[in-house]
């Protein structure tokens, strides 16, 4: 029996293989996952990392996909989607303890926090992807992230499951250290607001809708900010600076709306994107002397690999 097998007849949840996963990001490109699980709850998810570890398989996990390129040749080893799970409000007095579950929506943070009426996440309006996602990438604005919000995370590992606090996720910009563990629940604190600060809130949110709607290519499949910003300068800027905005390459082009965004115009691979990603910085680094460095995250066999391209990940 080959390592598939063996984690097909461990897990309860779902098992599938040669999944495709461009559908399953928001550029929808790559190649597809050799293994596609996803496990029916927190006991099926420590099940499937023991077996992994004891197989020596290596275990990805995918949120919705929204900062993820998976390159042309596949992704290797068991690519995880985690399930939604049940929620969980508590009352603090003025304030709330939002528990979710990492595979949610990221949408489900500002659903709730309007459900209970409460104030704290309006920066996350507009962010695609999962809460898994927000926490990994500690994803935010110039608004508020989600390292101001969360208060305690559960990780798993083959060795267990267990509560840590925020200062033991060392987050910094975009960035969470998760030590390899997956995020599986996540509780956020919020404060309740009076009517008045429940209508700033809303009217924030919108703002922030209009200001993506105004600025990004949201028509077109795209992995937001291909490039972190530099301190004290925007990506974007610098990229546009090079003449790069419009430059396409295959299907894939720097988007003409937003430098620091690649869309996919139609039959974009992989290769097309990281081309033009290895091509713009390339420009800036030329340019100005400042390396960028990519914001998103590029998983699988890239053909050819990324140092062919001169891309430094
Ligand atoms: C149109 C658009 C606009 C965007 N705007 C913003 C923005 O304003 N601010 C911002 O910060 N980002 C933005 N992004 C990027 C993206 O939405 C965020 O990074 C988001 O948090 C990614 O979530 P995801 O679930 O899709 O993550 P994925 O792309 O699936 O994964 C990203 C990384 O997180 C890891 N990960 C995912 N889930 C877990 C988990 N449960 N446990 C451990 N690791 C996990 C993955 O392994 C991967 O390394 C934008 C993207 C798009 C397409």
């Amino acid at each position: 029996m080959g390592w598939k097998d063996d984690i097909a007849t461990r897990i309860r949840g779902e098992v599938r293989w040669g999944v495709p996963l461009a559908p399953k990001t928001s550029v929808r490109v790559g190649g597809a996952a050799e293994l596609f699980v996803r496990p029916a709850d927190l006991d099926d998810l420590l099940g499937l990392l023991r077996t992994a570890r004891e197989l020596e398989v290596p275990v990805h996990v995918l949120g919705g996909g929204a900062n993820t390129i998976v390159g042309d040749g596949g992704l290797p080893g068991v690519t995880l989607k985690l399930p939604e799970e049940r929620e969980r409000a508590t009352d603090l007095g003025n304030r709330m303890l939002l528990e979710l579950s990492a595979g949610a929506p990221s949408a489900r943070l500002t659903q709730l926090a309007r459900e209970h009426g409460l104030v704290g996440v309006e920066w996350a309006a507009g962010i695609p992807g999962t809460v898994g996602g927000l926490t990994a990438m500690n994803a935010g604005t110039w608004a508020g992230e989600m390292k101001d919000r969360l208060t305690e995370a559960l990780l798993v590992g083959a060795d267990g499951a267990a509560w840590r606090p925020a200062r033991d996720l060392a987050f910094a910009y975009r960035h969470a250290e998760l030590g390899g563990r997956i995020v599986s629940r996540v509780r956020v604190e919020l404060e309740k607001g009076d009517p008045e600060a429940l209508q700033r809130s809303a009217s924030a949110q919108e703002k922030d809708l209009a200001r993506r709607r105004a600025t990004q290519p949201l028509h077109l499949p795209n992995s937001g900010s291909v490039f972190r910003n530099p301190p004290g300068d925007h990506a974007g800027r610098l990229i546009e600076a090079c003449g790069l905005k419009g430059t396409a390459e295959g299907g894939a082009q720097v988007s003409p709306a937003h430098a620091n965004f690649i869309v996919n115009r139609g039959g974009a691979s992989a290769r097309d994107v990281t081309t033009l990603m290895a091509r713009a910085q390339h420009a800036v680094q030329e340019r100005f002397r400042i390396l960028l460095a990519p914001e998103v995250r590029l998983v699988g066999l890239f053909t050819p690999p990324t140092e062919a391209l001169g891309l430094k990940v």
